[in-house]
């Protein structure tokens, strides 16, 4: 995956994208992560990318020339046979951004993430994009903290970027559910102890415990994603359980098979 982060501040972005798992994706290759500023794309002597606002008022917008121009730059810079790219802003005012749409674009050949600064975008900025999309609602200083958050979020779907893809499957939200506890050494930590059931060694025990602990957990925290949430009639059984409901009727299929 090519990605292209267009900001007027490179430094911001720049150390983080070098560190850690960004950085081994990228020098393994999996991942082609370009900063490009767009101050290069300014058309003024003194390589303007901002400006007062028409009709007055706070601050200052960031003007349209510079962004077109990097933009088209960067998809005239598009891999051999890649699909049209996501052109996305940064934007408060955007589609939230959730687990979806990072699985959503972690399946693009090419993104350009554009960074607002200042006051935001001027308004025909906004006919470049095919998405605008918002961290939370809350306003940032601009919008390099969430490209890198987005860039997070998508590349460690990619196969290869993780070390372990499975990891990525059983995560918060991925499966519709909030994670359950983990635990590491030691066994006991200040009188707080490992459940013994990690250590049965039995592995079918091991994963419906996970997955009870995933329901509990969810339920207490966020029961609003249990809506969304693909639920096993196991789980059903545990959650009214934990509610203290009668237990659903079984499924048709399992009536059948117990006759
Ligand atoms: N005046 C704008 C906010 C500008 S904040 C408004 O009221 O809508 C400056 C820039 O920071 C934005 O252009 C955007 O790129 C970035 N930014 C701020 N908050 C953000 C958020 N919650 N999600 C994504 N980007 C954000």
């Amino acid at each position: 995956m090519l990605i292209h982060l267009l900001t007027i501040h490179p430094p911001i972005v720049e150390g983080p994208l070098q560190e850690s798992i960004l950085g081994r994706a990228q020098d393994e290759g999996i991942l082609d992560i370009r900063v490009v500023n767009i101050r290069d794309f300014a058309l003024s002597k003194h390589q303007q990318t901002d400006d007062y606002p028409y009709g007055g008022g706070a601050g200052l917008v960031m003007k349209p020339e510079p962004v077109y121009g990097a933009v088209r730059w960067c998809q005239s810079r598009a891999p051999e046979g890649a699909r049209p790219p996501r052109i996305i802003l940064m934007d408060p005012q955007g589609k939230p951004f959730r687990q979806a749409l990072a699985e959503e674009f972690s399946q693009e050949d090419h993104l350009i993430l554009v960074c607002g600064r200042y006051e935001g975008f001027d308004e025909r900025i906004r006919a470049l994009a095919t998405d605008e999309v918002s961290l939370g609602d809350y306003v940032l200083m601009g919008g390099e903290l969430p490209a890198l958050v987005m860039i997070e979020a998508v590349t460690r779907l990619i196969p290869g970027v993780l070390g372990d893809i499975e990891s990525a499957v059983t995560e918060s939200h991925t499966s519709g559910l909030l994670e359950g506890p983990q635990f590491t050494r030691p066994v006991e930590f200040e009188g707080m102890k490992v459940p013994a059931m990690l250590m049965s060694g039995n592995h079918g025990a091991v994963e419906r415990w996970r997955r009870n602990e995933a329901l509990r957990r969810t339920w207490e925290r966020r029961p609003d994603l249990l809506e969304g949430a693909e639920l096993s009639y196991e789980d059903r059984v545990f959650l009214a359980e934990l509610k203290g409901e009668a237990p659903p009727p079984p499924p048709a299929g399992k009536r059948k098979r117990s006759r």
